[in-house]
């Protein structure tokens, strides 16, 4: 049975926007709370989306340690990511790709981006302790919006004076589009439901920090009333396009009918890969894919017709 998509993240977003397909297979069978989803065997990631997840892990437990005065050796930082990886699979998917190059060159590119970001204004003023009032947050920690459940937490907050500062950091950034500042702004509405921060928009100043070709690239938004609610609409509307595709596949879950990404980039790191019709090349597979689209529009087409005839 279909299952109505009740689940926001910037990665669910990415993944919608990028390619469809790569979305319903991901994601649309896991609506469930996030403890069923966390046990990784619902969604199916690729080794560099596995390596980015404990990167991230990696970078806010180093933080933390340097908050309790433990610093790293540069080995430990290496050691760590690949035991987070470890942890994220099975051993006989580990046992195959522990010696690769492939996993080498993930780790290593890992560390350079931890690294890098260290030397980040926003991290060496943390570091420095010029900044004092920081917190590390789980991006497990949903709002519940209607009836959707969004998470969109930052990674770090922290407090200057009397604004609060919402940090998100993406080790696999994208170039900025229209969408993007209200995607960021989706913090601020996060952190208006929790607890323990203000409830007025004007108090927070949101940053992103991506990692884009090389280098961190730091963006700030200030919000309004106004723009919050747009970011709302924003992510509203995505999830009325997951409805629609999972709608799409039908009763049998025909997956041939969700679109293929319109980026072989994409293809390039999708775990789906090799059982996608993509695997051969995108260009050949678009054609054949729009032409099954086309196909079953005009059956539809001619039910609903029939129908209204009768
Ligand atoms: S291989 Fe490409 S087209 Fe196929 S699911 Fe992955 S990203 Fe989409």
């Amino acid at each position: 049975m279909n299952q109505l998509q009740t689940m926001w993240s910037i990665s669910r977003r990415k993944s919608l926007i990028n390619c469809p397909r790569q979305y319903v297979l991901r994601y649309s069978r896991s609506q469930n709370n996030w403890s069923q989803i966390n046990n990784h065997s619902a969604i199916k990631h690729s080794l560099s989306d596995l390596i980015i997840r404990s990167t991230r892990k990696v970078m806010l437990e180093r933080l933390e340690d340097h908050k309790n005065g433990l610093e790293w050796s540069k080995r430990m930082i290496s050691l760590k990511i690949r035991l987070g990886l470890k942890s994220e699979i099975s051993p006989e998917r580990y046992k195959i790709i522990r010696d690769s190059y492939k996993l080498r060159d993930l780790i290593s590119n890992a560390k350079i981006k931890i690294d890098s970001l260290w030397d980040t204004t926003i991290f060496r003023r943390i570091i420095n302790r010029e900044i004092k009032h920081w917190s590390c947050l789980r991006r497990t920690k949903f709002y519940s919006d209607g009836h959707i459940d969004i998470f969109c937490s930052p990674d770090i907050s922290y407090k200057i004076q009397n604004k609060w500062h919402l940090l998100r950091i993406d080790f696999q950034g994208e170039k900025t589009n229209s969408s993007t500042e209200l995607e960021g702004l989706a913090m601020v509405n996060w952190a208006k439901n929790n607890h323990f921060l203000p409830v007025v928009a004007e108090q927070y100043i949101v940053h992103t920090l991506k990692h884009i070709k090389g280098y961190w690239v730091h963006e700030k938004y200030i919000p309004s009333d106004e723009l919050l609610q747009q970011s709302k609409q924003l992510l509203e509307k995505d999830v009325n396009e997951m409805n629609k595709l999972v709608k799409k596949m039908g009763p049998l879950l025909d997956i041939s009918q969700i679109p293929l990404s319109k980026n072989e980039s994409t293809c390039n790191n999708c775990s789906f890969k090799p059982l996608c019709p993509a695997k051969d090349g995108l260009k050949s597979s678009q054609l054949e894919q729009e032409a099954i689209e086309y196909h079953n529009a005009k059956i539809y087409f001619e039910l609903d017709r029939r129908n209204k005839v009768f």
